[in-house]
């Protein structure tokens, strides 16, 4: 775990229903049986386990830290902790869990939650516009880019993705024993049809783009994607999940083609991280693949109750991401102003910003997470090293960081010229 040491005490896999247990040893285990040679071993007390051997350099997901872990190892409380390295929203939607709270006395949770989702994709239908029989919704985003993997990796197969991106593709693509292929971005982050089609062979089943972009807030270009589509037969993945941050969706393109799917979650703009909820727009031709491979029962119904409330009232969301959306604005302009940062431009929750070096960068973290505040940083990436990403938050932690980092700035730089 290269970005924190916090989880490295971390031994117990916490999971809670048998389905997800069962499918995460079908993912690590399964994949590769078939022949002896395809497992590792290594003893210890007389006894292995058979691991796969195509994991061992593996680079797993770096999770966050907990807040609490962060408060700890810096000595504040947790109510102190602004976290802005999440992309999340800063507002728990308080109205949503005061009725979700009403209603949880009736919900018949001795029971499985109906598995057909039907009450939670009528809602989804109603606010994508998009055919409720089209629609797959998941444990979060990104269980909905691990059904679309079994669905459509394995080894022998690969996935092509513009790089930097949301580092979950690579992960889940390995998971499969598919082999991830990154194509490196353009100086602004954007990328060529033809930098990625240059890699479309035989073996591409999945082109993974995110657009908005994270880590680094660029939109697509329309254009490119309707080339993948039209000229490759692999499935063209757009996740969205900061979709509502840009005002703009890919999901016409489902219309005109049938290899294409738009992944999207209520993780962001409706400010339900917590909840786990997320879907996948598909076509007639993905919906079937989908539903082959979707885990039964991933939703709970608690968790469905709260999303069925949220959409069902979603007039905050609109006032959220409009506040977002002006602080993203003027908070860059204000880091413009400030000496030696880069702010690249930003259609979502998020800015990207470029310090002098990745020592500069690292250093600023650190003394940001003195003061409280958690930003995210990219060590030893060739494009980001020296760069850091802020969730843009409510107007009053904005404020903080700004005036933590030109304190955090001076710190630094003065330290250095000591
Ligand atoms: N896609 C992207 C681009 C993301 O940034 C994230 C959040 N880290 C996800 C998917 C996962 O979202 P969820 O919380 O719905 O799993």
């Amino acid at each position: 775990m290269r970005r924190c040491g916090f989880i490295n005490r971390v031994t117990a896999v916490v999971l809670q229903p048998a389905s997800v247990f069962t499918s995460l040893v079908w993912r690590l285990v399964v994949p590769l049986v078939g022949g002896m040679e395809g497992f590792e071993r290594n003893g210890s007390g007389g006894k292995s386990l058979r691991k796969r051997e195509d994991l061992t350099s593996f680079e797993p997901y770096s999770w966050e830290p907990s807040t609490e872990e962060i408060a700890r190892s810096v000595g504040i409380s947790p109510g102190r902790v602004v976290r802005m390295d999440t992309n999340v929203s800063p507002y728990a939607p308080v109205e949503v869990l005061k009725r979700l709270a009403g209603r949880l006395p009736r919900l018949r949770v001795n029971h499985y939650p109906d598995t057909s989702y039907r009450e939670l994709r009528e809602l989804l239908s109603d606010y994508a516009d998009w055919d409720q029989d089209l629609i797959v919704p998941t444990n979060g985003a990104d269980e909905g880019i691990d059904v679309i993997s079994s669905a459509f990796l394995r080894s022998g197969l690969s996935a092509v993705a513009p790089v930097p991106t949301y580092s979950y593709f690579r992960v889940s693509t390995e998971l499969q024993g598919a082999r991830f292929v990154p194509v490196e971005r353009g100086q602004d982050f954007g990328f060529s049809a033809d930098d990625l089609l240059e890699r479309y062979d035989k073996s591409t089943a999945v082109f993974w783009i995110c657009d908005p972009n994270n880590p680094t807030g660029n939109l697509t270009d329309e254009g490119a994607l309707r080339r993948l589509c039209e000229e490759t037969e692999a499935l063209v993945v757009i996740d969205e999940a900061y979709f509502e941050f840009s005002g703009r969706t890919s999901l016409r393109l489902l219309r005109d083609y049938p290899n294409v799917c738009v992944v999207r979650t209520l993780s962001k703009a409706f400010g339900l991280a917590g909840l786990r909820i997320g879907y996948v727009l598909c076509t007639e031709e993905v919906v079937r693949e989908l539903n082959k491979a979707r885990p039964p029962n991933s939703l709970g119904t608690v968790n469905v109750a709260g999303a069925v409330i949220a959409l069902r009232n979603r007039g905050y969301v609109e006032r959220v991401v409009k506040e977002i959306v002006r602080e993203r604005e003027r908070m860059a302009l204000e880091l413009t102003r400030i000496d030696g940062l880069t702010v690249f431009p930003s259609s979502a929750n998020f800015l990207l910003v470029r310090l002098r070096s990745e020592s500069e960068a690292s250093a600023v973290k650190d003394a940001l997470l003195r003061r409280g505040i958690v930003v995210r940083t990219f060590p030893g990436n060739p494009r980001l090293g020296d760069c850091i990403r802020v969730t843009v938050c409510s107007r009053r932690e904005n404020e903080r960081f700004l005036r933590a980092l030109r304190s955090a700035l001076e710190e630094v730089r003065e330290g250095r010229r000591r």
